[in-house]
């Protein structure tokens, strides 16, 4: 299999690059072919603008989606973006690792999706009608690959759970995990989630490897996050609300889950 890492650390001689030279190593030790991006390594230009459109007039005003739109349409992305997308097009799965900064990705992380993510590659395809609401969630270009999250907090596992004061890390990941991950289509597993990184020692770290070894070796067994698929029945279409059946008095993200 293919499998790209989207990597976002800027220090190589740290926990998240040590994390990621053995996961290359591992997967590809298990036969699968490893591209990495690294964000920082690569000077990844993090801000979406107008000079992500080759032979752009400048009379008219930047408008991102739509620009995005012409751009994917008509060959006129910047180069570093038709290059990010290639790999996607090639993966058959990707993994985005990151160190939480702020409770979510850094912003060069962040920056990869907003430019990658173009219109009519991430969003803005399939049919867009009162009955159907365009492919995504669970539909879309990423449809058959598979992805996972692999990150590392400063914060306690108990400070993130149900009733932790940082709010449970399924709720903090949903944004991603849900809206940037499942959106496009990718079936989403578990992530594999590094807590309380100031306590690392070699016996941990040695814990923390096999484990994530583990994960990796059963990329393509365990089951995905059982988000609901948005032209399946479960939403009315053109409101996008549950339908009442499901998910009866719940509200919020964990609704989304069946
Ligand atoms: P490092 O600092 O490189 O290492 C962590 C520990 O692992 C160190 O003790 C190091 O000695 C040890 N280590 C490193 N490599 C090895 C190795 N090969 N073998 C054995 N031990 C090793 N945390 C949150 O929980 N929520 C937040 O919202 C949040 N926001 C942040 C915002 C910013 C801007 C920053 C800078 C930090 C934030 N943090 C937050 C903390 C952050 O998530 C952690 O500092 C980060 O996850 C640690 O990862 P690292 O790769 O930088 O670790």
């Amino acid at each position: 299999m293919n499998v790209l890492i989207v990597y976002a650390h800027p220090e190589r001689r740290s926990l998240n690059g040590a994390l990621n030279d053995f996961a290359v190593q591992r997967l590809r030790d298990n036969g699968h072919t490893v591209q990495v991006s690294n964000l920082y390594e690569m000077n990844w230009k993090t801000t979406l603008d107008a000079n992500d459109v080759r032979e752009r007039s400048t009379d008219a005003p930047f408008h991102p989606s739509l620009d995005s739109k012409h751009a994917f349409a008509n060959g006129l992305q910047s180069r570093d973006i038709e290059i990010e997308q290639d790999k996607l097009r090639w993966a058959d799965a990707l993994i985005l690792q990151f160190p939480m900064w702020w409770f979510s990705m850094p912003a060069i992380m962040k920056g990869w999706f907003e430019r990658v993510y173009a219109y009519g590659f991430a969003y803005g395809v399939g049919e867009h009608s009162d009955t159907h609401w365009g492919d995504r969630y669970g539909e879309g270009m990423m449809s058959g690959k598979r992805a996972m999250i692999i990150v590392t907090t400063g914060g306690w596992e108990s400070h993130y759970d149900a009733r932790g004061i940082n709010g449970p890390m399924d709720d903090i990941l949903f944004p991603i995990q849900h809206g940037m991950l499942f959106y496009p289509g990718f079936d989403v597993v578990p992530p594999f989630v590094v807590y309380r990184t100031s306590k690392m020692d070699e016996t941990r770290f040695e814990a923390t490897r096999d484990a994530l070894g583990e994960r990796l070796d059963t990329l393509w067994d365990n089951a995905p996050i059982a988000y609901r698929r948005q032209n399946h029945g479960d939403y009315r279409i053109p409101q996008l609300t549950l339908q009442d059946e499901h998910a009866a008095g719940q509200t919020g993200f964990a609704a989304h889950v069946e």
